[in-house]
């Protein structure tokens, strides 16, 4: 998927969409390694899942900090800011839901040690919903992966059928819907 600035909806395996807000774009957008200089960076996703439809919006992410460990291959989350961040969230309901990172390839393969950290994240974390989101920004496109906890496979998700931005299959089935959903809908961590 091309890297955007608005909002996008992807299929996930159980037929439910998880939306991607623009605010998680407008911040990954800041950290791409769009020239040779720039280390790999990373943080938490964090969002909810919604009472009635089970559908799931990822709304923000954290970013690198100080204490971080970035090279250009290579990103591990050291600095106690993201812990702070993922606390600071679930008070607002907004539960942790996966984490992101960069590569400095145009369209993003995830490493070998990017799969084995993954398979350990879906033995060990526990997310707002049944899935755990891993995204891989590139420098022109964004992959998004989901571990899921009961099958313990981790597969690909794409973006949802649309013309021209709009989002054909989902938008009328959901419309009714959406409009009821409020805050106090969010789905608490159990
Ligand atoms: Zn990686």
């Amino acid at each position: 998927m091309k890297i955007t600035n608005s909002c996008r909806k992807m299929k996930l395996p159980n037929g439910k969409v998880v939306d991607i807000l623009s605010t998680v774009f407008e911040e990954i957008n800041k950290w791409l390694q769009d020239s040779d200089e720039k280390t790999e960076a990373g943080g938490y996703v964090v969002g909810y899942q919604h009472c009635g439809t089970k559908n799931i919006t990822l709304e923000y992410i954290s970013h690198p900090y100080m204490l971080d460990n970035r090279r250009r291959f290579f990103f591990v989350m050291r600095d106690p800011r993201h812990k702070i961040f993922l606390l600071n969230n679930m008070r607002k309901k907004s539960f942790y839901m996966g984490v992101w990172h960069t590569h400095p390839q145009i369209i993003p393969e995830p490493s070998s040690i990017d799969w084995k950290d993954w398979y350990e994240t879906l033995e060990v974390d526990k997310t707002g919903c049944e899935y755990v989101f891993f995204v891989i920004a590139g420098v022109k496109e964004i992959r998004v992966w989901v571990g899921d906890f009961k099958s313990k496979n981790i597969i690909e998700i794409f973006e949802c059928a649309h013309s021209e931005g709009i989002y054909k299959v989902y938008e009328e089935k959901e419309y009714g819907r959406k409009k009821e959903q409020t805050e106090d809908t969010r789905v608490c961590e159990t």
